[in-house]
């Protein structure tokens, strides 16, 4: 059985981009519009020669009409079927309060959690995420997912945390 990863985080901060980058595969749907993917939510992928199956948790449709809800499920769907959780977060706009949410149910269900700060485009956006220690969870890692930087560290963290 492989290992399982999970992505979560809020709408729009680009949880469908680092899956289809990840997957090395445009098999996730990305629309500028939040929460309206309809996403293909499971792949097989692999870094450095370990395989896992890969998971985008915003992808899967809830009946709950509350945003902040919905995170919450989704993160809690996470936690039951992943080894490895990924919250993505993002650079441009900071800590949000859903974020803190999302990041206070992870740290309580005591699973390996790695913070990936995704829309970290340039040098100054990669330099600029010490604000992300404040969740609580450890290292954030600077990536984007539109350019593919960042990705490396991110996966060499998460394979490490089998
Ligand atoms: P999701 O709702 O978390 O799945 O987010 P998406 O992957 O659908 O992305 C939401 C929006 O953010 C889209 O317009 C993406 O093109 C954009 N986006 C995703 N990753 C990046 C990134 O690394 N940099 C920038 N500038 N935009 C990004
Ligand atoms: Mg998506």
């Amino acid at each position: 059985v492989l290992p399982t990863v999970a992505l979560v985080g809020r709408p729009n901060v680009g949880k469908s981009t680092l899956f289809n980058r990840i997957a090395e595969e445009r098999i996730s749907i990305v629309e500028d519009t939040p929460g309206v993917t309809r996403d293909r939510i499971y792949t097989h992928a692999e870094w450095l020669g370990k395989q896992f199956n890969l998971i985008d948790t915003g992808g899967i449709t809830l009946e709950e009409h509350d945003l902040n809800q919905e995170i919450r499920s989704q993160a809690e769907i996470a936690i039951e079927e992943a080894d490895v959780i990924v919250l993505v977060v993002d650079a441009r706009v900071g800590v949000t309060a859903a974020d803190e949410v999302v990041a206070q149910i992870l740290f309580s269900a005591h699973k390996p959690i790695v913070v990936a700060v995704n829309k970290a485009d340039n040098l100054e956006q990669r330099q600029d995420i010490y604000e992300f220690y404040a969740l609580g969870l450890g290292d954030p890692y600077p990536v984007s997912g539109v350019h593919g930087t960042g990705m490396g560290d991110l996966l060499d963290q998460v394979i490490q945390s089998f």
